[in-house]
């Protein structure tokens, strides 16, 4: 098998760093407060092993969502969750479902557990064919809404509607739901074949962290906490990631002000011929073209370098047709979007 290939991450400083769809602003203050309470004055908090069921994190999750605990089970990141899914449900025989494209790490879990990979491929207009999706014989599915690395959002009826068809567990990736205008969690509380994934790294700036959780229905989680590491989120991760969940207030601000700088992003990238995929996330997925150079993957990699040399570290995906011609670009501050679309315009009038 081969590894997952994450983004960069340069060491050395200087980078206007929009490759790997990290939140640009400190996480709440709150989040501040209670990771030094839990460390406390010397660290000796740090001699006893942490909740083994993460239920701190688990309560806040819950209580965020009216969702019941007893049904949230929490990981190191949702990457943690995401492979005990398919530790537990699939296999030889029981093959993993994913979206094409999707989240590139999918397969590699898959082929850790010598599980067939079943790929629904997303068409040119960015619809779900939920019908593939229904007929794809894979015990568990996933559905990365909104997509990555795409940026398009799939509407939450027509996944409910694909839920009642589909006979086999299917997992919502909500990674980047807190960017966009709908999510599954409702679908999550009444069906007994949905399970949504979320992750603290994006909405909430906690991608140092790694904690994310899980709302399952209860027999899922159930069979995930019988699978699971007995300590899979030290004790920091649990309280900062508690403390960021009950502040509902930072959230809904932070994720106002990245979707503006996306919107101010997404009409600059248009205006300069640069065709853009409608950005649910916190990321957008737009084509570099200019006078000179029609949109390809020869464009891409060129616009690529071009933002490179001068610092700004954006994300390519050449391995499928929708992504080839494109640049991922995580959605950064005002001074980071300023930083990209400056180089962007003087990519766009060079020759
Ligand atoms: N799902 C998707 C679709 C992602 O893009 C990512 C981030 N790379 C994750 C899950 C994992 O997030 P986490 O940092 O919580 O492991």
């Amino acid at each position: 098998m081969s590894a997952y290939v994450p983004g960069e991450q340069p060491q050395d400083g200087g980078w206007v760093k929009l490759n790997t769809n990290e939140n640009p602003y400190p996480p709440s203050p709150a989040v501040v407060r209670a990771v030094r309470e839990a460390l406390g004055d010397d660290g000796s908090s740090l001699r006893l092993y942490p909740s083994p069921d993460s239920s701190p994190l688990r309560a806040a999750a819950a209580e965020a969502h009216a969702f019941p605990s007893s049904r949230v089970v929490a990981g190191n990141g949702s990457d943690d969750l995401l492979n005990l899914l398919i530790r537990a449900y699939a296999g030889p025989g029981r093959p993993v479902g994913m979206l094409d494209p999707s989240y590139s790490l999918y397969p590699v879990l898959a082929a850790a557990q010598d599980a067939p990979v079943v790929r629904v491929p997303i068409g040119p207009d960015f619809r779900l064919d939920a019908a593939a999706v229904a007929a794809s014989g894979a015990a568990l599915f996933f559905l990365t809404n909104p997509n990555a690395p795409l940026g398009a959002g799939f509407p939450a009826a027509e996944i409910a509607s694909l839920a009642s068809r589909f006979p086999g567990l299917l997992v919502v990736d909500e990674a980047y739901a807190a960017f966009a205008e709908e999510d599954c969690i409702a679908l999550a509380k009444e069906m007994p074949n949905v399970v949504v994934t979320r992750t603290l790294s994006k909405g909430h700036a906690l991608a140092g962290l790694r904690a994310g959780y899980a709302l399952c229905p209860a027999e899922v989680a159930d069979v995930l906490h019988r699978v699971r590491d007995s300590y899979n989120l030290d004790r920091l991760a649990q309280a900062a990631a508690a403390a960021a969940l009950r502040d509902a207030g930072w959230l809904a601000h932070n994720v106002g002000l990245i979707k503006r700088t996306r919107t101010r992003m997404l009409h600059e990238l248009t205006a300069m011929g640069w065709r853009c995929v409608t950005p649910c996330g916190n990321f957008v997925l737009t084509e570099p073209a200019s006078a000179r150079r029609a949109a390809s993957r020869e464009t891409s990699a060129h616009a690529f370098e071009h933002l490179r040399s001068r610092r700004i570290l954006v994300r390519r995906f050449p391995g499928h047709p929708l992504t080839e011609k494109g640049l991922r670009v995580s959605v950064g501050t005002d001074a980071e979007a300023d930083a990209f679309l400056a180089a962007a315009r003087e990519w766009t009038a060079l020759d």
